[in-house]
């Protein structure tokens, strides 16, 4: 999966679109992401009454928002002088 912890990502689609937010929490076995304060659900609990629960998002309505230029971008990967792999933004080239 592109996205990483702490990215920050925009959402494109469903009920927080346009939202732009942090990435808590990568599920990365099942390809799904939990993003703050997005996707939450309110459930009855018993004993508890109704709770906020926190569903994950598919990491396919997300997009990147590059820490360097600000701007909503995709992911580019490049092979360093070390011969590991870098994520880039394709925008500006920067290694995020
Ligand atoms: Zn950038």
């Amino acid at each position: 999966m592109k996205i990483r912890l702490n990215d920050t990502v925009k959402i494109l689609s469903g009920n927080s679109k346009g939202k732009t937010a942090k990435v808590t929490k990568v599920l990365s076995s099942k390809e799904k992401l939990y993003v703050d304060g997005i996707n939450i659900k309110k459930k009855f609990v018993k004993g508890q009454g109704i709770v906020d629960i926190q569903k994950p998002i598919n990491p396919s309505i997300v997009s990147l928002v590059c820490p360097k230029c600000g701007k909503q971008t995709r992911i580019g990967f490049v092979i360093n002088d070390k011969g590991f792999k870098d994520r880039i933004c394709v925008k500006c080239k920067s290694v995020v």
